[in-house]
């Protein structure tokens, strides 16, 4: 598409923060930078304090009234935003292919995949109840029942601009709650896009309050210390999450936390080493491997190695990276130069312990922060590629001689989010699945997420679901009546 056309797309975004119903200007603002160019795209308003304080203030005031909406009406908002979301399924990709760098076939994917969570969760919105029992001494009647959580303060990470923001959004919504969300400064457009889609859908003022900042703990910190908020969900790195988490106590706020991942991906000796191959490109190239999801730690049974590491180079080595808005385009850029540069230096690690690169291991010269899709064998245990989350197209390469060793490979990390594994025999998968330490398995598949699924992890990746039956419950809060008789 034509860079006027890009220009006027971006013109159609609202800038401004969006409190109680109102988009207001700030007097600072906040450059998003297009990753592949390095040049600003837009400035977006920089919220302060008080900004933020007026948002949960807002949110705060709704909440009684939200709470009382009826959940067909709530579920009947989430229903039309799901449609203008899809009937703007272009326009919306292309904008997160300006902020976020993926490209544009990808983009399209997380647009249907974000407004996925809107469907579904507007079908949850009406499937919320409770239970009743007589106590077994008879001496009361129980009744259980849902109530939504109240005021939800929402943090969002750049990498999926749209779907982290639904996957919160959604289940808030259904719930009955109010929300300020907090998208990341480096893709804000797309959240921004979002609350005007939800506006037109017939939100109330005050239910959703989007603020956007250069100084997330400026913003954020104030409102999880503030007794009016009630919960926070928050996706993003471990370390930013066990800060948060800390802040929490405070207030004993509920909280959801999706962090970091180390995924392994097993390829046992039975595998069809053809599927593991594809399985192999998406879980590690889906998003660039800027995802929680993705592989960052092969480990190749010895007899099948050789084949797996030269049809996975082959691959790899074919994929195309540039502009995400190019045709053919495989591969988008690196969020910013600080996440290139830790790709490369990871690589540099790796290699400087003995792994060998059998494609890629360099970076890409500018404009952009591209890094090529690479492959690493030979990657010894202490390399720190195995041990800490890459966030970029590289593969390292592992072999193992049995299934307790890759077991135990797998396992020895203080992540638990998701792990893959290829293998033809039924009984094999049941029993390796059972001893991963992980929230989420692909078993002969490369991508675990979808919006009826419960999404999320063990360990240091996390606690709480996102999306499936178990994602609106963390919305909920359990009351129970003992009922004289
Ligand atoms: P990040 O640096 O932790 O930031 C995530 C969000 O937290 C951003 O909105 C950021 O705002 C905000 N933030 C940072 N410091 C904060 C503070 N002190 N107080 C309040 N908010 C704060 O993570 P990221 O680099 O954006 O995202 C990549 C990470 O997210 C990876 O580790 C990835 O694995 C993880 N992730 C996990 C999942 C999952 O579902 N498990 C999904 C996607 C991504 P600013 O942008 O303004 O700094």
């Amino acid at each position: 598409m034509a860079l006027a056309t890009e220009g006027a797309l971006i013109e159609t975004v609202p800038r401004g923060l969006y409190i109680d119903g109102d988009w207001l200007q700030t007097p600072d603002t906040l450059a998003v930078e297009d990753p592949s160019t390095g040049e600003t795209l837009a400035e977006v308003a920089d919220a302060t304090e008080q900004d933020a304080l007026a948002a949960l203030e807002s949110a705060s005031r709704a909440q009684h009234a939200w709470a009382q909406h009826p959940a067909r009406e709530r579920g009947e908002i989430l229903r039309r935003a799901y449609e203008e979301i899809i009937a703007r399924q272009a326009e919306l990709a292309l904008l997160m292919t300006l902020e976020m760098g993926k490209p544009l076939a990808e983009s399209r994917g997380e647009v249907a995949y974000a407004a996925e969570f809107f469907r579904w969760f507007a079908e949850e919105a009406v499937r919320i109840d409770g239970r009743y029992a007589d106590a077994p001494n008879r001496c009361t009647r129980l009744l259980v029942m849902k109530q939504p959580v109240g005021p939800c303060l929402l943090i969002t990470p750049w990498n999926f601009p749209l779907a982290m923001g639904t996957r919160k959004i959604g289940p808030a919504i259904a719930a009955g709650c109010t929300m300020v969300v907090k998208p990341a400064k480096q893709t804000p457009l797309s959240m921004l896009a979002l609350a005007e889609i939800l506006e037109r859908a017939g939100l109330p003022a005050g239910v959703l309050n989007v603020i956007t900042s250069s100084s997330a703990s400026r913003v954020m910190g104030p409102l999880i210390a503030d007794p009016r908020a009630r919960k926070l969900s928050f996706t993003g790195s471990t370390e930013v999450g066990r800060t948060l988490v800390e802040q929490s106590a405070r207030q004993l706020l509920r909280v959801s936390m999706e962090l970091g991942g180390n995924a392994p991906f097993l390829v046992f000796e039975d595998a069809d080493i053809e599927a593991a191959v594809d399985g192999a490109l998406l879980a590690k190239m889906r998003n660039g491997g800027e995802a929680c999801t993705a592989a960052n730690r092969f480990y190749v049974h010895e007899r099948v190695m050789d084949e797996f590491a030269s049809r996975l180079t082959a691959r790899m080595a074919r994929l195309i990276v540039g502009r995400g808005t190019e045709p053919g385009v495989d591969v988008g850029p690196l969020i910013d130069s600080v996440e290139r540069d830790k790709v490369g230096a990871l690589v540099t690690d790796a290699t400087g312990a003995g792994a060998t690169v059998l494609t890629g291991g360099e970076a890409v010269d500018g404009p952009g922060w591209f890094y090529r899709p690479t492959v690493l064998v030979d990657v010894p245990d202490h390399a720190r590629v195995l041990s800490e989350e890459i966030f970029g197209p590289v593969a390292p390469l592992r072999s193992f001689a049995d299934e307790d060793e890759a077991i135990a490979a797998a396992n020895d990390t203080e992540y638990g989010l998701v792990a893959y594994l290829y293998t033809e025999d039924l009984r094999r998968a049941f029993r390796v699945s059972e001893q991963l330490e992980t929230g989420m398995l692909g078993v002969n598949q490369g991508i675990v997420s979808n919006a009826a699924a419960p999404f999320g992890g063990a360990k240091h990746s996390g606690f709480g679901r996102e999306g499936g039956r178990e994602g609106i419950e963390e919305y909920l809060e359990t009351r129970y009546l003992a009922i004289a008789r």
